[in-house]
């Protein structure tokens, strides 16, 4: 977990950054960023890039920017920097966040350095590197050609400096429409890499920024600002994922083409993380949020960091998991059981155990003192001593899981069958000696009796049995409702659909299943929202934040993959 740097064996990226730290290449220190667009809300891919950028900050002692990449209005929103900021607070909370001296996470703007970028923009039009260009979007795109086919050069391509200083001053001024002019790159039409085939710099767009509002109408490109902000914060490493590789050329052509006086950032890129059931591009996102298909950004479903948090996957989990698949050059797919494995890993050690029971059938101890209920002794968590111990109610009717139940026993089954014996958890040994059943032949409750001489789950003449079950007193249970999530996708890969087929059609129906009336130990009547429990059993499970005083709703956050095997290697449906 956040293991230092010593002792680790090196990604490439940090075998790159520890070797300028080592020859003294930036006598400023090593500074990063983590660049999202306020476009959408994060997710687990991003959650790979801030662990990526903050861990570098974090491992040489340098700084990391969280930046808004914030060049478009039209999609983006105050709404999603307020995510953003806060889900890359709480990841990094207890980690990066003391080690960099943060007090507080303050998000820094592209668009904060609009009056920056402009004047860049008018220093390359003097020194002859950039034009004001009247292609309309559909001619820019004929003009740029293909891959395999060079581009043609624009008509406006040799405009003198004093008139695209002007008409650039006009553009800024708000004279001209939408997609009237744009500002261009003089670099080479015929190049073989097509983003150096005089890109466009700046746009415009009479549109309010959610961040500058309505002060511009002319809008940097993501390849103009993206470099020169780096350079503006002093960022010596700027990492991206593969994709962009094809934009180094450009993002070098700007800051050399400046003649700029302080040290230049580099561009490295890494491979995008890709996960099995899972899609990760925002846009899909979006589509699932705006289609109602899923709750909101922070459905637990989601692979969003939001949405993970509200599932109650913790901070330190994501992370582990990130430190675990490491940084490369080359893409592959994460399976999701590696993520689950990692939540399971963190929760194991700090979850508190407590008893639920979510398909409950009533067991009525003959023998024991009507009325009369007693205080046993739970351990908190086996895994942490400090975690202590609690009381629970014992009485004479409890709840059990149908599933340990079965009035037929096969071969394989040693839970609760008439005439037979298992222990109960923390209690007593506890004998199922008749099934009543209604009319319709359905079990309404079993009628038992107990050990006294039990008491704390043993047998004092060595009896042994075979199975521990878990229970809640009938008399002391509180109802919660729990949510059991499965995949969003039936398919390892969502976006894999023959042609025609649109991705909503591997959407999972079932991956939302409702038990609204399961009942729980009575110290789960209180628990703040987020909190994470393991049911013993059944799972992890969190409060969500939806919860009211008196009725708890509960999501599953894990299961415990080996005891739901077991009880659904029994025949059990699904839960
Ligand atoms: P999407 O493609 O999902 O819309 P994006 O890449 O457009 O995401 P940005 O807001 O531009 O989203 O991303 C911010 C940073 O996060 C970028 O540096 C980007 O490289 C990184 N990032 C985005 N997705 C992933 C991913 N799947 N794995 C690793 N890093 C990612
Ligand atoms: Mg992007």
């Amino acid at each position: 977990m956040d293991t230092p740097v010593e002792g680790r064996s090196l990604d490439f990226i940090r075998e790159i950054v520890a070797a300028h730290v080592n020859e003294k290449r930036y006598p400023e220190g090593i500074v990063t960023r983590f660049p999202p667009e306020p476009n959408g809300y994060l997710h687990i891919g991003h959650a790979k890039s801030i662990c990526l950028n903050f861990g570098i900050a974090v491992d040489y002692q340098g700084r990391c920017n969280l930046r808004m990449d914030d060049t478009n209005p039209a999609k983006e929103e105050v709404e999603y920097v307020q995510s953003i900021t806060g889900d890359v607070k709480w990841l990094i909370a207890g980690w990066a966040e003391g080690r960099l001296g943060l007090k507080d996470v303050e998000p820094f703007f592209t668009s904060d350095y609009f009056d920056q970028l402009y004047a860049y923009a008018e220093a390359l039009i003097v020194k002859g590197r950039a034009y004001v260009c009247d292609l309309n979007p559909e001619e820019t795109e004929i003009y740029r050609g293909t891959p395999d086919k060079p581009g043609k050069d624009s008509p406006f391509r040799c405009r003198s400096v004093a008139e695209n200083s002007e008409l650039f001053r006009r553009m800024k001024a708000g004279e001209f429409p939408n997609g009237a002019r744009t500002l261009r790159a003089r670099i080479d039409m015929a190049s073989p890499n097509i983003w150096l085939r005089d890109p466009i710099l700046y746009r415009i767009r009479h549109a309010a920024h959610h961040h500058t509002g309505s002060v511009w109408c002319i809008y940097p490109m993501y390849d103009f600002a993206h470099c020169l902000s780096d350079y503006i914060e002093g960022i010596t490493h700027s990492i991206c994922t593969l994709e962009f590789d094809v934009h180094r050329p450009l993002y070098d052509w700007i800051l050399n083409a400046l003649d700029l006086p302080k040290p230049l950032p580099r561009q490295y890129e890494f491979a995008r993380l890709n996960m099995t059931y899972t899609l990760m591009s925002k846009r899909r996102l979006l589509e699932l949020v705006k289609e109602g298909l899923v709750s909101g950004w922070d459905d637990p479903r989601l692979p969003t960091i939001s949405g993970m948090r509200r599932r109650g996957y913790p901070a330190a989990a994501i992370r582990d998991f990130c430190r675990r698949i490491g940084v490369g050059k080359v893409e592959n797919t994460i399976d999701l059981s590696l993520l689950e494995f990692c939540v399971r890993e963190e929760l194991n050690r700090t979850a508190p155990r407590v008893m639920v029971v979510l398909d409950p059938i009533k067991a009525v101890i003959d023998n024991y003192p009507e009325g009369s209920i007693e205080e046993l002794d739970a351990v908190n968590n086996p895994e942490d001593p400090s975690a202590g111990s609690r009381k629970i109610p014992f009485g004479r009717e409890l709840f059990i899981e149908a599933a340990d139940f079965r009035e037929e026993a096969s071969k394989d089954f040693f839970r609760l069958t008439p005439g037979r014996e298992v222990r109960l958890r923390y209690a007593y040994f506890l004998k199922c000696e008749r099934v009543i059943k209604d009319a319709d032949g359905r079990i309404v409750e079993l009628r038992c009796t107990y050990d006294p001489a039990t008491r704390g789950g043993n047998s004092p003449d060595g009896r042994k049995v075979k199975a521990t079950i878990h229970w809640v007193s009938a008399l002391r249970a509180v109802e919660v409702e729990v949510r059991l999530y499965d995949k969003l996708f039936t398919t390892a890969d969502p976006s894999d659909v023959p042609e025609g087929v649109d991705y909503r059609a591997n959407l999972n129906p079932m991956s939302l299943n409702i038990v609204p009336q399961a009942k729980a130990e009575p110290s789960l009547a209180s628990g703040e929202s987020g909190r994470v429990y393991q049911f013993e059993r059944r799972g992890y499970f969190c409060v969500d934040v939806s919860s009211r005083e008196g009725k708890k709703v509960f999501n599953r956050t894990v299961t415990l993959k080996d005891e739901l095997a077991k009880i659904e290697g029994r025949g059990v449906p699904r839960s």
